[in-house]
């Protein structure tokens, strides 16, 4: 087995993504937190000991760690940009021709960058940026509001930076159920972040001002760019072995096949850009070649959007053929939190034939957290009368699983 990879190991979500992102998300909650308990004083962060820590989670974006693992898994490895030659045949730019039997392609995806009239002007940030950076801008302009630039913004925000959001869609978190989206984006304008929903940016001078499709103007030391992903399928050879792609990635069928002897997970396939979704197909592969492989299931996917207070949702969380309440939380884990309490909800979906929990959204402290069980209660479509027998612990925010479980027994009734 041979891994070909032209910059780190780990990829992304490494060294640009997950785990830079959620180090210095950390650091503002810390920061935050402080603010809302009573008996401590508010602190502002020493930014230079927050990008150490962040640092040394990425490893100084130095990926020998993961080389060692390589190893430790009889895993041959190549430093170069790997392109298909003819079926069987790879050649890594620089270096060795490599013959194989089968093929993963997981090549991931890259920052969009929108058509903006004199964006090429400014020196603007994409999230590779943004996470490795040394530098607090005094002002950050951000385009867009989906999840991406939503914890960048809050990030560089409770740093100290004056930040603005530009959106194009009506609500930040376009994605996600709106219940959530209204909460996140009413913090974000409490914390003094500038959000300008329905608006795109038509032009940006080199002086950083960026106008607006509203007329209106915003100025910045730095652009975020932050207007989602495009996967890497140029110059790849892919069509050379038969890879069909779209706009989307490569299209693949539910056991992550490609072509013959070829497989694609991950972002390249645009399927779910996330990483245990990458994770999980990876496993679907791998099970497809050693035959003993079985569909790949997507109905539960969970995600999580990691602002203060998170987003989590798994599952289908709209439909008219759905029953869905909602449990604002009020007491229990919350009350022992904070002060003020903010507001936290959880909301239910679930298919009133079968009488099964299909979907789920979570706002609240550590939301991501509270996610297991209920992605677990999707996908094994456990009936919601078992659920609500349950036991669960208090006080935990995870104990609003119940309450939403009786109501929603009562409007299933
Ligand atoms: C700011 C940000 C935060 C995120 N946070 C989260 C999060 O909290 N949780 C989560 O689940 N997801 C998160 N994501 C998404 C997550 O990062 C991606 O879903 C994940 O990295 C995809 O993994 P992948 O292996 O498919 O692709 P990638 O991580 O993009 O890896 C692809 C690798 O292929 C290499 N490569 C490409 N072409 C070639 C070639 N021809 N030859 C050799 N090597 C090549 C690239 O160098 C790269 O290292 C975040 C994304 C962003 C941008």
């Amino acid at each position: 087995m041979t891994l070909v990879e032209t910059r780190l190991v780990g990829g992304e979500c490494s060294y640009y993504a997950c785990m830079p992102t959620k180090t210095m998300l950390r650091a503002a909650e810390i920061s935050a937190t402080l603010d809302r308990s009573p008996g401590f004083e508010p602190q502002r962060p020493d930014i230079e000991r927050v990008w150490w820590w962040r640092d040394q989670v990425t490893s100084n974006w130095d990926d020998t760690g993961q080389l060692d693992f390589l190893k430790e898994k009889r895993c041959n490895f190549v430093r170069g940009y790997g392109r298909i030659v003819r079926p069987g045949l790879l050649e890594v730019q620089d270096g060795p021709e490599l013959e194989y039997d089968r093929l993963v392609v997981a090549t991931g995806s890259a920052p969009a960058i929108p058509p903006i009239d004199g964006l090429d002007s400014v020196d603007y940030w994409t999230n590779e940026d943004a996470t490795r950076t040394h530098a607090l801008p005094e002002s950050l302009a951000v385009i867009g509001g989906g999840p991406v630039g939503a914890e960048l913004a809050q990030f560089f925000a409770r740093m100290g930076s004056r930040v603005t959001v530009i959106e194009h869609g009506p609500r930040l978190l376009g994605r996600v159920h709106e219940d959530a989206a209204a909460i996140v984006e009413a913090t974000f304008r409490e914390e003094g972040i500038d959000v300008r929903v329905g608006a795109d940016v038509v032009r940006v001078e080199p002086d950083v001002r960026l106008t607006l499709s509203d007329g209106s103007t915003v100025e910045a030391e730095k652009v975020l760019v932050a207007t989602g992903r495009r996967p890497h399928v140029q110059g790849l050879g892919l069509e050379d072995v038969g890879v069909r792609t779209t706009p989307r990635g490569v299209e693949v069928d539910l056991r992550m096949r490609a072509a013959e002897n070829v497989w694609a997970i991950g972002d390249v396939t645009g399927i779910s850009l996330f990483t245990h979704v990458g994770k999980y197909q990876a496993r679907i592969a791998a099970f497809d070649m050693t035959g003993q492989g079985h569909d790949a299931d997507y109905r539960a996917i969970p995600a999580a959007t990691f602002t203060d207070p998170e987003v989590g949702t798994v599952g289908r969380t709209d439909g008219d053929d759905l029953v869905t309440v909602r449990y604002d939380i009020t007491g229990g884990r919350l009350s022992t939190y904070e002060r003020p309490k903010r507001d936290a909800f959880l909301r239910l979906f679930a298919d009133p034939k079968e009488r099964v929990l299909v979907g789920a959204v979570a706002v609240g402290p550590e939301a991501s957290e509270w996610l297991g069980q209920l992605t677990l209660a999707v996908r094994s479509a456990t009936p919601v009368d078992m659920l609500l027998d349950t036991i669960q612990p208090y006080p935990t925010f995870s104990e609003a699983i119940l309450f939403a479980l009786i109501e929603l027994v009562g409007a299933l009734a």
